[in-house]
């Protein structure tokens, strides 16, 4: 097979080398099982892909991601916990250590400076502060990493949340300088999760 010689298949690994983890090499292996495998693998796939293209967008409430078929679990049952993070990989790294069942919040990125506000367009903070008024929540958990931006990120949305009486806590010091939360090794989450401070305004 030569990818040169076939434009389709070209595309196709060009596409896939630019997956996570995936460099021209592997693209090329998974072009290869793919094709070997029309029915069981080309088949479904371009299905599930089509549906997830057509169905699936982010929810403006909390930033999760959610199926045009069904109500995003945020608008299930009461909750009295959110977990505040940058993206969606720091919801499932903090999800894959098992400490949190509660729900989540999305920001959808961070603050590059406390000065320019503005910026937060965009970022879901002005609906994380209705979650928590019509939702009653008892306490915010800030797990935006500890570099510059997600402290500052953390520290306005601190400021924004301090007048409706909810306990705001923030990641122990555990997690490194810089530290993006997708990264972490689950016994460090799990820690810097269960030794959360909280977090006091003036
Ligand atoms: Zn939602």
């Amino acid at each position: 097979m030569s990818d040169k010689n076939v434009k389709e298949i070209g595309d196709l690994i060009k596409i896939i080398s630019k997956l996570p983890g995936l460099g021209p090499k592997s693209a090329k292996r998974i072009v290869l099982k793919l094709i070997n495998n029309r029915e069981e693998l080309i088949k479904p796939l371009a299905k599930n892909l089509a549906q997830v293209y057509k169905n699936i967008i982010r929810c403006n409430n909390c930033g999760n991601l959610k199926s045009t078929n069904s109500n995003c679990v945020c608008s299930s049952k009461q909750h009295d916990q959110i977990c505040v993070v940058e993206n969606i990989a720091d919801m499932w790294a903090i999800e894959s250590t098992g400490i949190y069942k509660g729900h989540y919040h999305i920001l959808g990125g961070t603050l590059p400076s406390y000065e320019n506000k503005s910026l937060e367009n965009g970022l879901l903070i002005d609906s994380l502060i209705n979650r928590v008024k019509k939702d009653s929540v008892k306490e915010v958990i800030l797990a935006t990493s500890a570099s510059v931006e997600g402290e500052t990120t953390s520290h306005y949305i601190s400021d924004s949340l301090k007048n409706l009486n909810v306990k705001i806590t923030r990641l122990a010091k555990g997690v490194p300088v810089g530290g993006e939360i997708e990264f972490l090794d689950d016994g460090t989450l799990f820690s810097a999760f269960k030794n959360r401070k909280t977090v006091t305004t003036d």
